[in-house]
């Protein structure tokens, strides 16, 4: 218990020179609430019996305090390095912006802009002016309306084309996307009737056009994103469904969920239609995000028919829905990518890393482990091995990715220590435990994380082994 004894009092230690340091860059009572924090955990140490005497140095109880008042002021929202290999990742973040984006990021932020406001005229202009007609240009839709995101999209299409009207959606598409974006609830919440048809595992023409009635507002087709249904299946095409819905009247809409802009079967990527092929199709109205395979900001995207657009503009809800001007500008500027299809697919990340080959990864992975291990100290042990990725974001759920991954072994660290003291990093470093080894899937390293991995290694090698 003499050790009790030992521990500085708050007083003394803000006397140190270190810590008057650290009063000289930090507000005092965060420095206070940092020296409290460690002198109570080293006081924890000592009753758990776990205290080293060294710990009660003075430089070492500074050095603590120093890493407590870094983790105290670090904002909440941080870069993280992704080494899942799921590259739409919602948890996070989804895609990382191109880089071209940046300037027309800064400058919109940091200054005023004419977000509202028609330059011709001199009078006020739509936000949603500055997309319309790139979407347009880029998908064949006749209108295009963007919203705050995609569940927002459908909610806003659902309140304005069909509330106190039924809409008619497969059994088996009626899917929760997660985080509780479930399609029966948002059809209520649009105040919108489901009226469902055919089976879970198959749907046909003769099933929607039976439940048409005077009561139909819409024809829903919805993307299954997150998982697929296998085997003795049978869905109706947009086609048929544009078909189906012309014979009455009725519009079609599709949640296109991912939406790509892009064919990409060429990479192995297929079997989900493009926004084009929905737009091209007759679909009247198609709503897709903007932060999926899109690989934007978080955006609902709505293109589709003149007339079934403008009631979407016109509904009192789009105000509340409405895209901020840093989505916004960061919208039209990845947007503009896509006007060259081999621009796009070389610089915007997210269609860069799902459309990079095995080959391309395990050369990607020679060079991570060369730059690694210059960096590093010789107790992190890095070795290449094979393994698959995923695409994420509710798309492609059965495609598995090739890919080349980076399995790290750290002094005497079992893979769970390894694995929980990255993730709690100064730049946190989130990867996969797969057969006893933590493992980092190259295809979602991107160069900027580097230099930011290999600070995130070190510090875990620095620091003592846990007991
Ligand atoms: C992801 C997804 C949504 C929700 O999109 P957010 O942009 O996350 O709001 C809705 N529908 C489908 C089919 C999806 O895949």
């Amino acid at each position: 218990m003499t050790l009790l004894k030992r521990i500085p009092k708050v007083d003394k230690v803000l006397e140190w020179p270190g810590v008057r340091e650290l009063l000289a860059r930090h507000p005092r009572p965060t420095v206070l609430a940092g020296v409290r924090d460690v002198l109570e955990a080293l006081r924890a140490a000592v009753r758990a019996e776990t205290l080293d005497e060294g710990e009660l140095d003075e430089a070492a109880v500074t050095a603590r305090i120093e890493r407590e008042l870094a983790r105290l002021t670090a904002p909440s929202l941080r870069r993280v390095v992704n080494g899942t290999g799921v590259v739409i990742h919602t948890n996070l973040g989804r895609s990382p912006l191109a880089a071209q984006v940046r300037p027309h990021l800064d400058e919109i932020a940091f200054g005023y802009s004419n977000l509202e406001f028609d330059l011709e005229e001199g009078a006020r202009g739509s936000r949603y002016a500055h997309v319309e007609n790139l979407l347009r240009e880029l998908t064949g839709a006749e209108a295009a309306l963007v919203v705050n995101n995609n569940a927002a999209a459908v909610l806003l299409a659902l309140s304005a084309l069909a509330t106190g009207k039924e809409v008619v959606v497969s059994r088996g598409e009626l899917v929760e996307i997660g985080g509780s974006f479930r399609i029966p609830d948002v059809m209520r919440q649009g105040g919108a009737i489901l009226r469902e048809v055919g089976t879970t595992n198959r749907t046909h023409p003769r099933d929607y056009r039976e439940a048409i009635t005077s009561e139909t507002g819409l024809l829903l087709k919805v993307h299954s994103s997150n998982f697929a249904v296998v085997g003795f299946t049978a869905e109706v095409s947009s086609q048929e469904l544009v078909a189906i819905g012309r014979e009455s009247g009725v519009p079609v809409m599709a949640d296109a969920g991912s939406g790509s802009l892009l064919d990409l079967s060429r990479f192995g990527i297929c079997g989900e239609p493009t926004v084009q092929e929905f737009v091209a199709a007759g679909v009247d109205i198609i709503t897709f995000s903007g932060d999926k395979l899109l690989g934007g900001p978080q955006a609902g995207i709505i293109v589709g028919r003149a007339a079934c657009v403008a009631p979407l503009r016109r509904h009192p809800l789009l105000r509340a829905l409405r895209i901020d001007k840093l989505t916004l500008a960061a919208l039209e500027a990845t947007l503009r990518l896509y006007r060259d299809e081999r621009l796009a697919r070389a610089e915007i990340p997210t269609l860069r890393m799902l459309t990079a080959s095995a080959a391309e990864l395990r050369a990607r992975g020679r060079t991570i482990l060369r730059r690694l291990r210059r960096a590093l100290p010789p107790q992190i042990r890095l070795a290449l091995v094979d393994g698959i990725s995923q695409v994420g974001g509710g798309a492609y759920p059965l495609l598995e990715l090739p890919t080349t991954l980076v399995a790290v072994e750290a002094g005497g660290l079992s893979p769970q220590e390894l694995e929980e003291r990255l993730r709690r990093a100064p730049v946190p470093v989130v990867g996969r435990i797969h057969r006893g080894r933590f493992l980092l899937d190259c295809r979602t390293l991107l160069d900027a994380d580097l230099p930011l991995l290999a600070e995130s290694l070190r510090e875990v090698a620095d620091l003592n082994p846990v007991r």
